[in-house]
């Protein structure tokens, strides 16, 4: 049985040919799937009867299935997907009352191996890589369900993009073209993968690189993140500079504000030095609590008194609206992805 998610035009046209109907045929199916989101192949309504009866013979719409669905009073959805291997993710869909834009914050990877302190994914450990396919059905399965389009994707679930970069790649490549998502739509967030920093500014996509820096200096950043042993602020800084260089592409840094540790005033004069010399914006990011460990969210207060120092540096500073704030948050990462002024 063919999957038909995540399949190419030409690869659709390879099933039509072999059940002898027009690469016309071929065309249809695919906007069925990548613009109508059809549930069923009886729902490819402008095929015949006869015809979809042989293409069920051979194919099905999709393999995965929604395990959770979670509705927060926002409009915040949430799904945990189930693969045919029993495997889940979570795939969570933002939606805004001010805006039109439906955003997609998608997973990469099951688990993942970096394991930084504060996040509820990394605890898991790394069970294994997502496929393009397993990433682009994430948001079939919302467009699926809601009948509505994404228009903005994150990889900002679970898992390391860049220690998945070929699926991550090929999967936006999807998302441009068969979803028709314009690459400035697309934000990738890593952790700091160095080389493979390089590697993205290489590929001439136009998407955003958004930076989990979370720390204003080694110190701070090795107790948070390990991957700091590996590869450090110093480095880190020259190959975000050579992405600015190649790319033209303004940088999104992510500074997960937690209460005592990296949210006092000196830590805000020594990030703004650490910045400095880099094309970005800022997103403040207030902490979310999860069950394993001490971390604790600043006060209001705390938060624009930080937002306000960093602002007298001269960059554009934006604290994250929390979405979905009262649905379970077992991945804590999943909650408050988008950007917003408070
Ligand atoms: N691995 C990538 C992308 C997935 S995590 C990365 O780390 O960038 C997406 C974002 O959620 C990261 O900025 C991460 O630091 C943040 N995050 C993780 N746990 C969080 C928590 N408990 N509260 C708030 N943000 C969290
Ligand atoms: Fe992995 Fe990102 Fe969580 Fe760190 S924050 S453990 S890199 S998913």
């Amino acid at each position: 049985m063919k999957i038909l998610s995540g399949l190419s035009l030409e690869e659709i046209e390879k099933i039509t040919d072999e059940l002898h109907a027009s690469k016309f045929r071929a065309r249809q199916i695919h906007n069925w799937i990548y613009l109508k989101s059809v549930k069923d192949i009886d729902e490819m309504t402008d095929l015949s009867v006869k015809f979809r009866e042989e293409l069920k013979q051979v194919a099905t719409v999709t393999d995965v299935q929604i395990k959770v669905k979670q509705v927060s009073t926002d409009g915040t959805i949430k799904y945990l997907i189930q693969y045919p291997d029993g495997e889940c993710v979570e795939t969570v869909l933002m939606r805004f009352d001010n805006r039109a834009n439906l955003t997609a914050c998608v997973s990469s990877q099951i688990g993942c191996a970096v394991n930084c302190s504060f996040c509820a994914t990394g605890k898991r450990g790394f069970i294994r890589n997502l496929s393009y396919k397993e990433i682009i059905e994430q948001v079939l399965t919302i467009q699926r369900d809601t009948g509505l389009k994404v228009t903005n994707i994150v990889f900002m679930g679970q898992g390391e993009p860049l220690l998945n970069l070929d699926n991550v790649l090929k999967a936006m490549d999807i998302f441009n073209e068969n979803f028709q998502i314009g690459a400035r739509r697309l934000t990738v967030s890593t952790s700091g993968i160095v080389p493979q920093i390089y590697k993205l500014a290489e590929n001439d996509m136009q998407s955003t690189l958004a930076l989990s820096l979370h720390a204003p200096n080694s110190e701070v950043r090795r107790r948070l993140m390990p991957i700091e042993n590996k590869y450090n602020m110093g480095e880190l800084k020259k190959a975000l500079k050579k992405y600015v260089e190649m790319t033209g592409r303004r940088i999104t840094i992510e500074y997960l504000l937690i209460k005592d540790l990296n949210d006092t005033p000196e830590s805000a004069k020594q990030l703004a030095e650490y910045l400095a010399d880099i094309k970005c914006n800022i997103n403040l990011i207030p902490y979310n609590p999860t069950e394993k460990n001490d971390y604790q969210r600043p006060s209001s207060n705390a938060i624009q008194k930080f937002k306000y120092l960093l602002e007298h540096s001269g960059k554009k500073v934006t604290v994250r609206l929390e979405r979905g704030a009262d649905i379970d948050a077992a991945c804590g990462q999943l909650r408050g992805k988008v950007e917003g002024k408070v």
